[in-house]
């Protein structure tokens, strides 16, 4: 009966199995993606809008599975975290980020995303010391990225890990401001340097008057807490304009440059602080 019963499921449910089996597979694939060399680091400007110039590179993870093309992170970093891989590969990212930035010009630091799960354990200050030892980069021309995720577990160590890491010179945003839960009182007592107003804003800047309304909302709140403001996914002029006058701090969006690899740095650089 179990047997009859499970070729039951089977029938009925073909696309739940079928979804299992392809989470399956990129569970391995993902599992040797590393030791393969599959990791690739891409780098997208930010731009200081006084300066009008790039003052900063986020790196962002891209996988290219063997003969496949290139996997924006969407879609496995989550699957990395659940595996338990997020450790290892997030210090692969933080030190190819270091060393590649080590060679950019001067004014130009590197942005590294660092997942919840990477502030769990203790490792994390280590990693961060190592990368920018072997790399030579000086700590304040690393900035971390931590999400509402990282803050709201409102955890002891996690404060203590923070406190190192500024202590050292690297400075720390806050991403994807303004999507999760953080409360006012969290943003005022954790160590932070930087807010990055989330994409869903920037886009809406162009229609919305609410959304003109967040955005001004964030910059007065950032200003009063001394926080500088990056604002992420610009993709027009006007939104450009927009954001300026509002007085936010960096942009960065496809206006200026998609990420690109290492190797299109310096083509780029030129492009944006020539124009
Ligand atoms: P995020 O940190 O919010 O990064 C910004 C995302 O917006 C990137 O997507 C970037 O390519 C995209 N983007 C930039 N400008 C524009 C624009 O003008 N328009 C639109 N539509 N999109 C724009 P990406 O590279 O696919 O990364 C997605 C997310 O994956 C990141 O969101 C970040 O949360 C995560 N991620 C990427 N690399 C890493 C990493 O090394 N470690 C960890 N933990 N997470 C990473
Ligand atoms: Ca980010
Ligand atoms: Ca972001
Ligand atoms: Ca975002």
């Amino acid at each position: 009966a179990k047997e009859s019963g499970r070729g039951c499921l089977r029938r009925f449910d073909p696309e739940m199995e079928q979804r299992l089996r392809l989470r399956q597979s990129l569970e391995a694939d993902l599992r040797g993606a590393l030791a393969r060399g599959e990791f690739e680091v891409h780098y997208q400007p930010i731009v200081d809008l006084a300066g009008a110039r790039v003052v900063c590179c986020e790196a962002l993870l891209r996988w290219r599975p063997h003969g496949r093309g290139l996997v924006p992170p969407g879609s496995f970093i989550s699957v990395l975290e659940e595996i338990g891989l997020i450790g290892l590969v997030g210090a692969w990212v933080l030190r190819t980020a270091c060393a590649d930035a080590a060679l950019w010009p001067e004014g130009v630091r590197v942005a590294v995303n660092v997942s919840s799960a990477q502030f769990e354990g203790d490792a994390l200050v280590g990693v961060v010391e190592a990368a920018l030892r072997e790399s030579g980069l000086p700590a304040c021309r690393l900035d971390l990225e931590i999400t509402e995720a990282v803050i709201l577990n409102d955890d002891a160590a996690i404060f203590a890990t923070l406190h190192r890491i500024r202590k050292m010179g690297v400075r720390v945003a806050l991403d994807d401001f303004g999507t999760g839960y953080s409360s006012l009182s969290y943003l005022r007592r954790f160590p932070l340097d930087k807010l990055k107003i989330d994409r869903s804003f920037v886009s809406g800047l162009d229609g919305s008057h609410a959304a003109t309304s967040i955005v001004q909302a964030i910059v007065t709140l950032a200003r009063s807490l001394d926080l500088r403001t990056i604002a992420e996914g610009v993709e027009t002029q006007d939104q450009l304009d927009r954001l300026c006058r509002l007085g936010c701090d960096e942009v960065q969006g496809y206006l200026f440059s998609a990420p690109r690899p290492n190797a299109e740095l310096p083509a780029m650089l030129h492009r944006i602080d020539g124009a």
